[in-house]
């Protein structure tokens, strides 16, 4: 099979082929058209089908109060492993605990027979992957407006140990009023101190920072959410990830060598380059604190308050 798109494919390197055939025999059949809880007896009706991860199938469904949720959606009959099930009930541990404007929020869980459906806020805008398909680049006044928002999720998790590990476009949600929201905890860490070290290697191909692929003795820790900010912002501004490339293992090669650049005929403001510059920092120390990014001066430009859905599809006119 050739390597699935890397945007889409979180990977945890030490069994890649046993991970991507255990992803996809977890997928669940489509849901029943009325759901019910075995834990309450809540019902709620399933409407279509949102999108689907590696992990989980997500469905729009309607409880009684007529409210509208995402439901993500995992076939029991996919958690047969002791780690499969960990790692699902670590992602709802770690999603559970966060409240944050900016972060998808977790409504509840639940099981029926077949499934066990995470309850989320519905995103009615998709997510940034999909806005970045049709528009290709988005202005620095948009990029801002989406870090701002970003930085503040990530502030957020950060000051509560939690690392999220797999921050990308495709997981960055738009809600209704275009707010961002950012989601999927599959690959979340929660530090049980500040000194903590993690040593899986996971996150997305184009994402992962340098210090995950080395593999180093002492791990990896808050950082590579740092890094993979820098890798969203140039992808926003730039059109594509810095280190894209067909073959994955060209793109680790072109991390761990720090091999990019800037193209040409993409106007950056200086600001722009500086803080990516900064923010892909090979040495994780380098990288600047969130405090100091959003003081950094590329937020010093034009900052909408907020962004009409027009701008899914074109340059907006916000003036
Ligand atoms: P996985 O963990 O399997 O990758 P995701 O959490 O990425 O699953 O969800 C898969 C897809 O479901 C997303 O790409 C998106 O299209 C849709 N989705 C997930 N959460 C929401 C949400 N809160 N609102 C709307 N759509 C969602």
């Amino acid at each position: 099979h050739p390597p699935p798109p890397p945007e889409t494919a979180p990977v945890e390197k030490d069994n890649q082929a046993g991970k991507q055939k255990e992803r996809a025999s977890s997928l669940c059949k489509t849901p029943p058209s009325l759901i019910r809880s075995k834990n309450n007896g809540a019902e709620f009706h399933r409407g279509m089908l949102l999108g689907e991860g590696g992990f989980a199938r997500c469905f729009e469904v309607e409880d009684e109060n007529g409210d509208v949720y995402a439901a993500k959606t995992v076939a029991k009959a996919s958690l047969t492993s002791t780690k499969t099930r960990n790692k699902l009930l670590g992602e709802i541990k770690v999603h559970q605990s966060m409240d944050h404007p900016n972060i998808v929020k977790f409504i509840e869980c639940f099981e029926d027979n077949q499934n066990v459906y995470i309850l989320l806020e519905m995103c009615s805008n998709k997510t940034l992957m999909d806005m970045h398909r049709r528009r290709k680049r988005f202005t620095e006044p948009e990029a801002r407006y989406f870090m701002i928002q970003i930085l503040g999720a990530v502030k957020y998790m950060h000051s509560r140990r939690v690392i999220h590990r797999d921050l990308k476009l495709g997981n960055i949600f738009l809600d209704e009023n275009m707010h961002v929201k950012i989601g999927d905890f599959g690959l979340a860490a929660l530090l049980l101190s500040d000194s903590e070290r993690k040593k899986t290697i996971c996150g997305t191909p184009n994402y992962i920072a340098p210090e995950v692929l080395f593999g180093k003795q002492d791990g990896h820790s808050l950082e590579v959410d740092i890094w993979s900010v820098g890798i969203i912002l140039y992808a926003m501004l730039c059109g594509k990830p810095p280190f894209q490339s067909k073959e994955v293992n060209m793109i680790y090669k072109k991390i761990k060598a720090h091999d990019y650049h800037f193209p040409e005929g993409v106007v950056l403001s200086a600001e722009a380059i500086d803080l990516i510059q900064a923010l892909l920092s090979k040495d994780p120390a380098d990288r600047p604190s969130l405090d100091m990014i959003v003081e950094h001066p590329f937020f010093h430009g034009e900052t909408p308050s907020h962004l009409p859905v027009t701008c899914l599809e074109g340059i907006p006119h916000w003036k």
